[in-house]
């Protein structure tokens, strides 16, 4: 079955193609600058017929019918997606209201999952969505201690994101075990660019690090993770700052970047660290600790665990991070926790959740 996934952003759209039955990629590709003058897409809808009449001339299908399936990436599913859905009316009404919680992603998603509907009327579409993996954490978990009003009100809570890999990780991970996902616990570790740790009690998330926003959690490229919310008024009142350049701030200028005044990019920092560069080793051993600070919780959280995952960017090929951790960590887990690292692939892990969705019964790995 060849099973189509699309990431939508504002201005690009992401692809790849795959044939489920054994898992291979047929095709992959990036439309971009849509909307912009002289592009050769100047909406979503030309957009997916410019990529379609790509893979028909790659020659990955002849014609539209033999793509089965759509599989979506959508950012936030609120607490209404627990898991992917089949896209129909009520579907797209639900991801609308879901707009407020991601105001810059969730339309997006849209635009591409209605422009499909206009090319592929016929074609089943599935959402996939980034929170609905973390759906299963428990009220403690994912509460914040403020007043319950702002709960009830604007659904302020720890929605967590990543979900997808974490997902994938964890399917992988209990392959390589030898062991049923239901049976175990684990501890994933996504760091890329934007990084966070899930702990996974019998295939389900009990509790992330990301939280309302990506931007709670461990140190990323660009964003701070946790920070005492009144040092953020402090200097708010003292520079004279709006929000909007405080949420610029805290996303895309902290982080690796903002310790090191250097890079946001992990290669860099180790590169700088290891020339002596004070800043960029700072940033190295925050980043670290701030990890080794959420696996302790977790950790404690799980009861142990049958394994700590290290994926993404950096968990999968930093040498020097991997290393670092693992003789770390063995001075203190339980020698039977295996440390590994699993590659991870939201796309393929999107496109497996598609065909359970659509032929409603293979397992998720
Ligand atoms: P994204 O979150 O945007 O998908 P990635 O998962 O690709 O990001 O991760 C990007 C991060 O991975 C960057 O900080 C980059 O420096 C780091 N990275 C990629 N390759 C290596 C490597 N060989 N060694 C160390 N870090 C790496």
């Amino acid at each position: 079955m060849k099973i189509l996934v699309i990431n939508c952003g504002s201005s690009s759209i992401k692809y790849k193609l795959y044939d489920t039955k054994i898992s291979s990629l047929l095709a992959k590709g990036l439309i971009e600058r849509i909307g912009e003058k002289n592009s050769k897409a100047k909406n979503h809808t030309e957009g997916i017929k410019l990529l379609i009449s790509r893979i028909i001339e790659e020659g990955a299908v002849d014609k539209l019918e033999e793509i089965s399936a759509i599989g979506h990436r959508v950012v936030h599913g609120g607490e209404v997606f627990t898991q992917p859905h089949i896209i129909d009316d009520a579907v797209i009404g639900k991801i609308k209201e879901c707009v407020p919680l991601a105001p810059l992603h969730n339309p997006a998603n849209l635009a591409g999952i209605l422009s499909c509907a206009k090319v592929l009327p016929d074609t089943p579409q599935v959402a996939v969505f980034d929170t609905a993996f973390h759906q299963t954490m428990p009220e403690a978990a994912y509460l914040y201690a403020i007043p319950g009003y702002f709960y009830k009100k604007y659904k302020i809570r720890k929605y967590g994101f990543h979900g997808t890999s974490h997902q994938f990780v964890a399917c992988q991970a209990a392959d390589i075990l030898g062991k049923p996902l239901e049976k175990i616990k684990l501890i994933t570790c996504h760091l890329g660019n934007g990084c966070s740790i899930t702990a996974i009690d019998k295939g389900k998330s009990i509790d992330t690090s990301m939280g309302f926003t990506p931007l709670e959690g461990l140190i990323m490229g660009t964003r701070s993770g946790d920070i005492d919310v009144a040092a953020v008024f402090h200097i708010m009142k003292k520079e004279k700052k709006h929000i909007a350049d405080m949420d610029e701030i805290l996303n895309k200028k902290s982080g690796l970047l903002g310790i090191s005044g250097l890079s946001n990019d992990f290669r860099s920092i180790v590169e700088a660290a290891k020339r002596g560069n004070r800043f960029a080793k700072l940033a190295y051993d925050m980043f670290s600790y701030r990890i080794e600070k959420y696996i302790g919780a977790y950790y404690f959280a799980l009861g142990g665990a049958d394994a700590i995952c290290f994926t993404g960017g950096i968990g999968e090929n930093s040498k020097k991070f991997i290393s670092d951790i693992k003789k770390k960590l063995k001075r203190i887990i339980d020698s039977k926790t295996k440390i590994m690292v699993v590659p991870t692939d939201e796309e393929l892990m999107i496109a497996r959740l598609t065909y359970k969705m659509v032929k409603g019964k293979q397992k998720c790995h």
